[in-house]
């Protein structure tokens, strides 16, 4: 069943018998026993105490950490099964965590194990790899700066500086998601500002605790606009003022920081776009049960041509982000992350827009009710706003899926297509048959 990394997984619209098992028994644990933890009012300590004997059982029946390969714990999926399972877990903003895979520090594990093959460090494997696996380290990715544009790392001012047998690192970040529950921080900083950013900046492993890093909040946001310091899901800020790690912590070679980022952000983008459609499909169904429940002049909602056509197309665009999803996944898969770079650039802006607009439908159909936290479409609404900035703005993505698709087209004075032209160039080419054919006709 499991297959090596990046292998390739044969894919033709149906699951193999076993993983479709193995689905049905994802989907059973989270909606029977992950959602209702969603709405107790729980703490980081007493949620893991009560997922501790659930992330068990996914051990005991291999689903844990499957975005690894097997030599470092992970089941080794591929992506199209990591697709097909996350868009499971994603109903729930717990399911991840159950399964050994959440962000930031599945995506993470993956950078740490792709620095471990560019240099054949085993140590680091031991030291960060294998605790962030098994859920006895919390880690932070610290790249976005506030005084710089996130969407152009190129821009990135933090600078590691080497001095003896440690680097200096100073600079300020926000944004560090669980950086204020976070053991060990990984911060990207310029490490030669003379060369092209491509090759000048690197990724170095920071433990929290090392003098002169420097958390001074959690940003408060539309996801919570008065936040709680310390909560499981913020965002940090942090300022790096001269600290000082060994040269052993900058992770991956001298300058590979942004193919680590690559290497980092592009299956994990698919990951998102698979969860993503967990929560349109949840809030789809919410949507469908509303419409078929609420009566209102002279008739339910669903027989009300507008709300049948949310629901047609919520169904049609989820559907197609589903596909686009699992493409670019089996694109992965066969090609590697740089090799479906497009593929995945398009799903990240189209999927981002496929679960705002299911969920500001399904919000929409149940009125006051959907705009309450009595219903969980408040907080997906609030959730789905922010997945068209991270992992880069959709523009970014969009501009990058343009410069591609234009690079194979030429410039032309007149149009390829400009009848006239055509039609001489026709007349030209059909001559002799077009002359016996009015001979004929004579
Ligand atoms: C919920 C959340 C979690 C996050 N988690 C992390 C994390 O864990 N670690 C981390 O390092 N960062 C994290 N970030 C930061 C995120 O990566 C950045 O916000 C993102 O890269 C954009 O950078 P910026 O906010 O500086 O926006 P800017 O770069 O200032 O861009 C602002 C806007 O400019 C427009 N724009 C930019 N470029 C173009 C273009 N080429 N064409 C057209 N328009 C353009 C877009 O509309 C964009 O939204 C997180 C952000 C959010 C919202």
């Amino acid at each position: 069943m499991a297959s090596a990394k990046g292998a390739s997984v044969a894919w033709d619209f149906s699951t193999d018998e076993a993983f479709e098992a193995d689905l049905e028994w994802m989907r059973e644990v989270v909606r029977e026993e992950v959602e209702p933890l969603e709405t107790l009012d729980l703490t980081r300590d007493q949620l893991l105490a009560l997922i501790a004997p659930i992330q068990e059982r996914v051990r005991e029946r291999g689903l844990w950490a499957a975005h690894l390969p097997p030599a470092l714990g992970g089941m080794g999926f591929g992506q199209v099964r990591l697709g097909l399972m996350h868009e499971i877990l994603g109903r729930s903003p717990y399911g991840p965590v159950v399964f050994g895979n959440n962000a930031p520090d599945s995506g993470n594990a993956e950078l740490l194990a792709v620095a471990m093959e560019m240099t054949g460090r085993a140590d680091i494997e031991e030291r960060w790899l294998r605790p962030l696996l098994e859920g006895r380290m919390r880690s932070g990715f610290s790249m976005t700066e506030p005084e710089t544009a996130g969407s152009d790392p190129r821009l990135l001012r933090t600078r590691a500086v080497r001095d003896g047998d440690e680097w200096v690192i100073s600079g300020h970040k926000w944004y560090t998601t669980n950086g204020s529950v976070a053991d060990v921080l990984i911060v990207m900083a310029v490490t030669n500002p003379d060369v092209s950013p491509y090759q000048g900046s690197s990724m170095f492993v920071v433990p929290v605790e090392t003098p002169g890093v420097r958390i001074v909040r959690d940003v408060g946001s539309m996801d919570e606009p008065r936040v709680t310091y310390g909560r499981f899901g913020n965002h940090a800020e942090i300022y790096y003022d001269e600290v000082r790690v060994p040269l052993d912590h900058l992770v991956g070679p001298e300058g590979s920081g942004f193919a680590l980022a690559q290497a980092r952000l592009g299956p994990g983008r698919i990951h998102h776009c698979m969860r993503w459609l967990g929560q349109a499909s949840r809030a789809f169904d919410m949507m469908c049960e509303r419409a078929k429940s609420r009566y209102a002049h002279g008739s339910l909602l669903a027989d009300k041509q507008t709300v049948q056509n949310w629901i047609a197309d919520s169904a049609a665009e989820m559907h197609a982000a589903r596909l686009m999803t699992l493409h670019a996944a089996w694109a992965i898969d066969q090609r590697g992350a740089a090799g479906a770079r497009d593929e995945i650039a398009m799903i990240k802006y189209y999927g981002a827009k496929v679960l705002h607009d299911v969920v500001d439908r399904a919000l929409q159909v149940h009125g006051a009710l959907g705009y309450s936290a009595d219903l969980p479409l408040e907080a997906m609404y609030r959730a789905a706003r922010a997945a068209r900035i991270y992992d880069g703005p959709d523009e970014v993505h969009r501009q990058s899926v343009a410069r591609h698709t234009l690079a194979r087209y030429e410039a032309r004075e007149v149009p390829r297509e400009y009848l006239p032209a055509r039609r001489a160039a026709a007349l030209e080419r059909y001559a002799e048959a077009l002359e016996l054919l009015e001979a004929e006709s004579a």
